[in-house]
């Protein structure tokens, strides 16, 4: 296994108020091209992170190769390794294999002490091995991976609580819900990111990193754009406001993990292909097209989450 460029907690230790550290879901070896393509002309880390799903999907050493063939490619590239929403089984899994800098275990579908004593035991076994973990308190609406959650048990997470989890725990960062969701639905009506949640947490535990999950900015010509091109997104569909992601960095989030955006892309770049050109069957031509669009829309997205290099 090659060596990972930096552990996730110096990247937290760096970027905390500063930047916000984008954390982007690959499934493909077009996607891994496309972030690590973009990631080495950025100058930030990133996070390259995975769910069950996309290990399932090309099977882990697949994905592992395919990720450690791009950080040959671009060596410019600072960045770490993600498990994204792990159960207790594929955090156990993911430590093991030692290709992974930070795992994830949700069990914020649990009740709060069920949450603590998963959280526990996966973070002694992580800490071992001198792997990072991130841990979930609330719960967020919306579809991730193939789990939906549904609006009415959503909850926020209380920062109290938040504050009892993280010293029972000793996770190294925290994913909250603080009004984003999962999926192209984030926001209906004048709902918003709650930034007062991420306040009250940031004062009740200085310096600690918070994580942002369904994060994408869910961009409405490229809505419009796919839905031109035969696809059927709900057009109010909204993503989080740029103002308020920057108002959540300086209040302690630290990792956002974005992947919404990525698969409109994908999808805006095939839907075009395929009725601009009905008579092209190559996958070179979409393929390329979306590395490179891929490219910019990682470069643009780190940049943008950069407050102060200082
Ligand atoms: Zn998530």
């Amino acid at each position: 296994v090659k060596k990972l460029k930096l552990k996730t907690t110096e990247i937290f230790n760096k970027a905390y108020t500063k930047y916000g550290i984008a954390a982007f879901n690959v499934f493909n070896a077009e996607q891994v091209h496309g972030v690590f393509k973009g990631a080495s002309e950025v100058g930030v880390p990133v996070i390259v992170q995975i769910t069950p799903v996309a290990r399932d999907y090309m099977s882990p050493n697949f994905l592992e190769g395919i990720i450690n063939a791009a950080g040959s490619v671009y060596e410019k590239a600072v960045y770490s390794v993600h498990l994204d929403h792990g159960n207790v089984e594929h955090c156990i899994n993911s430590i093991n294999s030692g290709f992974y800098n930070s795992v994830m275990i949700d069990a914020s579908h649990e009740d709060f002490e069920k949450n603590i004593e998963i959280t526990n035991e996966i973070v002694k076994r992580a800490h071992d091995k001198d792997i990072t973990v991130e841990a979930e308190l609330g719960v967020l609406s919306g579809v991730e991976d193939d789990i939906k959650i549904g609006a009415e048990k959503a909850r926020y997470t209380d920062p109290d609580q938040a504050v009892e989890f993280v010293k029972r725990t000793n996770c190294d960062s925290l994913a909250v819900a603080a009004g984003t969701s999962h999926g192209a639905y984030k926001f209906k009506g004048s709902a918003g990111l709650n930034l007062e949640i991420l306040k009250r947490i940031q004062a009740l535990l200085p310096g600690y990193p918070l994580v942002l999950h369904g994060a994408s900015g869910v961009p409405q010509d490229e809505v419009l754009r796919i839905n031109k091109a035969g696809g059927k997104l709900q057009e109010a569909a909204k993503g989080i406001n740029y103002d308020d992601l920057l108002c959540a960095i300086q209040s302690g989030v630290t990792k956002i993990n974005i992947a919404t955006d990525m698969r409109l892309i994908w999808t805006r770049v095939h839907r075009e292909f395929f009725i601009n050109t009905p008579e092209l069957f190559d996958p070179v031509i979409p393929g390329r097209k979306y590395m490179e669009e891929l490219k910019e829309f990682v470069k643009q997205k780190c940049q943008s989450l950069i407050i102060s290099k200082q």
